[in-house]
This record gives C-alpha cells, structure tokens and sequence, in this order.
C-alpha cells in the first residue's frame, strides 16, 4: 500500500508509505468484531489509520474507517453492531508523511456488476504508476491515492467472468509484493505474490463438533491467537485461497517462482511472538543476537537492549557472550514510533520521549547497546548520548542487522537513499556520527546462519533482503520509469 497519482513525478512524491496489516474472517459470528481483535494484535504493521468492512447474510457490505489506533476506532457498540454479518477484512495502515486522507484508508470498496468487493493490500506495487496512467488514460476515475485501487480498476475492467478470474487477470498485471484479503458476496479469497515478500497465514476457529469452522487469515500468526484461531498454514507464495461455503480451495496460477520471503520481516517488523514461515521470530532475533556476540565479541559489562526491538537479540547476545544482560534503558510506552513522526527536529525529540537511561544499570560499566537496525542514525546517536550521561565508561554498539544501504520498495517503510546512514558513510564513520567506541553489524551470512542457512546463497537467497544488497527480485518499474524521466528532463535542460 504505497501513495501515489498520476501527476507529474516530484522527488517529494518519491516517498513510502506502506506497512500494513490485514486480516479476514469467514462463517463467525461477530466477524467484524474478530477482525477488530486481529487488527489490535497486528497494530505494529500500522497505526495511522484501520478499516473493516462486513458482509452480512442479506448481501449486504457495512464499512468503518478512521485514523488513528485500532482501539479508538472500533470501540464505540453502535459502530460494532452496524458492521452486521459472519463474514468481515480489515486493515491497519501506516504511513510516515504525505497525505492521510480517509479515502485512502483500506479496505478498498467497490460495486461492480457482480456485486460488492472489499479488498486490503499489505505491500507495494512497484508498476502501480505506470498502471493507473493507463488506466486512467483508459478513463478509470482513481477515489484515492493509494497504489492499492489499481486491484479494484484492473478487476472491474477484466473480460473474465468469475470474480477469482478477474482477480487472477489483475495479479498478473502487478509487479510488486502482495498480500491480499478480499471478500465478495461468495468468498474470503486472501493471495500473496509469486515471491511470497509479505507474510500471510490461515487459521481456523472451532468446527470441531461437526460444524462447518469459522476461518481466518492474517498478516501474523499473533493475530490468530487473540481470536483463539488454530493455525492452519503459511499461504504460499503465488498462492490465491479462496474460502467460501464449500470450504477451503487453493489455485497457483503463477507457476514455481523462487521464494523471498522479507528477511526485515525476522529482523524487526513482525511480532515477536509470531511465527513467520514457520520459524518463530522471538526464537530467529535471539540466534542472530548469538551469532552477533560470536562474529564481533568485546569485553564489556553489560549487554543492554534498545527497547523494544533490540531485547531479543540482546538476551541471545548475553546468553552467547556470559555478558550480563540488563535493562539499562527504559520505554515509555505510552509515546507512538519516532519513525512516524516527520521531520528531524520532532523525531529528536521524539526519541528523548521515547527512553529514558537506568542510571544504576550503565553507570561506570562498559555497555554494549544491542539494537536491530541503523536507519537514518538519529535513535542511536541519542540513545549513546543518553547512556554516556548516565555514566557509561565504553559504549559499543551491535546491531542485529547487516548495514541499511538501500531503500525497500517492497512494502518496509525506509527513507530515500541519500538518508540511509550505511549508504553514506563507512563503519568507522558511522561510529564517530553515533558517538561510540566501537560498531559492528551481523553480517549477511551470519544472519543466514542464524535463519539455519549455511550463509547467503547469491544464486538463490530464498529471502528478500535488498535493503542490505540492493539485489531487487522484482522489477522496480516506477522507479526506474521515474529515473529514465528525471534523466530526460535533465538532458532536455
Ligand atoms: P534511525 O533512528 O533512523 O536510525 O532508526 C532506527 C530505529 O528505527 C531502530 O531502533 C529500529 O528499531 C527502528 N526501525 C527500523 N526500521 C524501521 C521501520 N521501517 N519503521 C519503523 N521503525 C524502524
């Protein structure tokens, strides 16, 4: 889910806004409330705005949107007893800047000639310019900036009759990472991209006594807990499922792709408590914690996490090292992500907000900070001030990713290049701009090592990690469409 339009390309315009969360729910009674319940548990993949849309037993589709948290928007009864029916998607939408309107909150709805379609997208379309430019050329009227309603234009527009052929007819148009749930007068049908980028798992509620069970799709499987849904299975990538009255069917028109699956998805994105193509991701952050302490090990006296996102590879690079492990900074939890917030200036001070040093845990010790990624730098040059002002002898820092050079286009929220702090400068660099004695980042086969690869296979990584080695699976079509303009424009001045 990534903004856009069809005007003129602006380097302002050349922005992410994506992350997101879905889910869907078919055959339970207060499905839209289920969904509410999932949508709460997937509230790290978006808090800016959520949506849902239900379709009751007349038909008939009822949709909520508004922005903000989950728990704020779908606490009101009144607004719970109108999403009427046993079938219901939702959506959690994060964005960092640009425009917030409600039009753009998902799930898309639409009319079409065969009835009503609710659609949410977690992801990125990397050809979603290109698409609505014709589309719009071929005069598809656009209701909001998001790249996701070219799903609903290249739908309506199909010469195929069944609403799976129509959504097949679309898919093969989009370049990018998916996953979808979408739901029809006769079906939840959820799908995920030919490279299986973004996460997507099955779950079933109750059915034991013989009754047709209730079932779930979501983002994460922490959402399958909180409803108390069994999980059933990852959705393969390239793979539609479509659920409807005679159960569960599944159809991969894409053929056999390599997969790549998001490898930021272990390292920070999902929840710790989720298992993600079958590999718990509190179990994964803790190995790369271990294989951080034995790839880059220094004498110190404490091992401290960057709450939250560093804990876990920090209790792996304790256990790892013998290192005690402390909580030498504490979270104010009640302050939203620094990333949100846009500018330099409020996201310093966010961060100031955001943590606090415990001061008997860092004074006259030497720390190593443990966190799991350097984005644009400003966390941890605040974090190591912070802890050198309450008395830390030595700061070294380990981060449990390999350096951030390059943009994601696939759907992880990440500045442009030029603000990428391991694209501009080297380790050494980068040490003096944070402020600490030492820096070290796992390496790419390390972290290999800690997903149970023997390191990184170039012919075949089985994950997406562009954002460490600018290797883009899937064509960056808009992006390049851009460059190519920007470069005739500038040959043209
Ligand atoms: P920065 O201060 O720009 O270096 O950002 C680094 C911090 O942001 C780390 O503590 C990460 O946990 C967190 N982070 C990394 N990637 C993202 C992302 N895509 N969205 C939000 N936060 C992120």
């Amino acid at each position: 889910m990534t903004e856009l339009s069809n005007r003129p390309w602006s380097s302002d315009e050349d922005k992410f806004h994506e992350e997101c969360g879905v889910f869907g729910v078919w055959n339970a009674a207060d499905a839209a409330a289920l969904t509410a319940l999932g949508l709460h548990a997937l509230q790290h993949r978006g808090q800016e705005a959520a949506g849902i849309v239900a379709l009751d037993e007349g038909g008939i589709f009822h949709a909520h949107k508004g922005q903000g948290l989950v728990g704020d928007i779908f606490s009101d009864a009144k607004v719970m007893a109108q999403l009427r029916g046993r079938a219901a998607v939702g959506h959690n939408r994060y964005a960092t800047t640009g425009e917030t309107a409600l039009r753009n909150v998902q799930p898309l709805y639409a009319d079409f000639a065969f009835g009503g379609f609710a659609v949410a997208h977690n992801g990125n379309l990397t050809n979603a310019l290109g698409l609505r430019r014709s589309l719009v050329g071929r005069g598809c009227l656009f209701q909001s900036t998001t790249d996701s309603e070219v799903f609903i234009h290249l739908i309506a527009i199909s010469l195929y009759s069944t609403v799976v052929d129509r959504l097949i007819d679309a898919l093969r148009q989009v370049q990018g990472a998916y996953s979808l749930v979408a739901l029809h007068n006769g079906a939840l049908i959820g799908a995920r991209d030919p490279l299986g980028v973004r996460p997507l798992v099955l779950g079933r509620l109750g059915g034991e006594g013989g009754g047709a069970p209730s079932w779930v799709l979501s983002s994460e499987t922490c959402a399958l807990d909180i409803v108390g849904a069994e999980f059933v299975r990852d959705i393969d990538p390239g793979e539609i499922i479509v659920i409807d009255t005679q159960g569960v069917h599944s159809i991969k028109p894409f053929g056999k792709h390599a997969e790549r699956f998001c490898i930021f998805e272990y390292i920070y994105f999902a929840r710790p408590d989720s298992v993600v193509e079958g590999t718990p991701v509190y179990d994964t952050r803790k190995r790369i914690g271990a294989e951080l302490a034995r790839e880059s090990g220094v004498p110190a006296d404490v091992v401290v996490p960057v709450p939250d996102s560093g804990v876990p590879a920090a209790m792996g690079y304790s256990l790892e090292s013998g290192i005690p492990f402390e909580l030498g900074i504490i979270r104010n939890h009640y302050v939203g992500r620094t990333f949100i917030e846009p500018t330099d200036q409020i996201r310093n001070l966010g961060v100031k907000l955001k943590h606090s040093a415990n001061r008997p845990m860092l004074e006259g010790r030497r720390v190593i900070l443990v966190d799991d990624s350097i984005v644009r730098g400003t966390t941890s040059r605040k974090i190591v001030e912070m802890v050198r002002q309450a008395g830390a002898t030595e700061v070294h820092m380990r981060i449990s990713s390999p350096p951030t050079t390059h943009s994601c286009f696939y759907g992880i929220d990440t500045p442009e290049r030029g603000k990428l702090l391991a694209a501009q400068h080297d380790l050494e660099e980068m040490a003096r701009i944070i402020g600490v004695d030492s820096l070290a980042f796992i390496s790419l086969d390390g972290l290999y090592r800690a997903l149970g690869r023997p390191g990184r296979n170039p012919e075949k990584p089985g994950y997406c990690d562009a954002c460490f080695t600018g290797d883009y699976a899937i064509a960056l079509t808009d992006t390049q469409d851009n460059n190519a303009r920007q470069l005739s424009l500038l040959q043209a001045g």
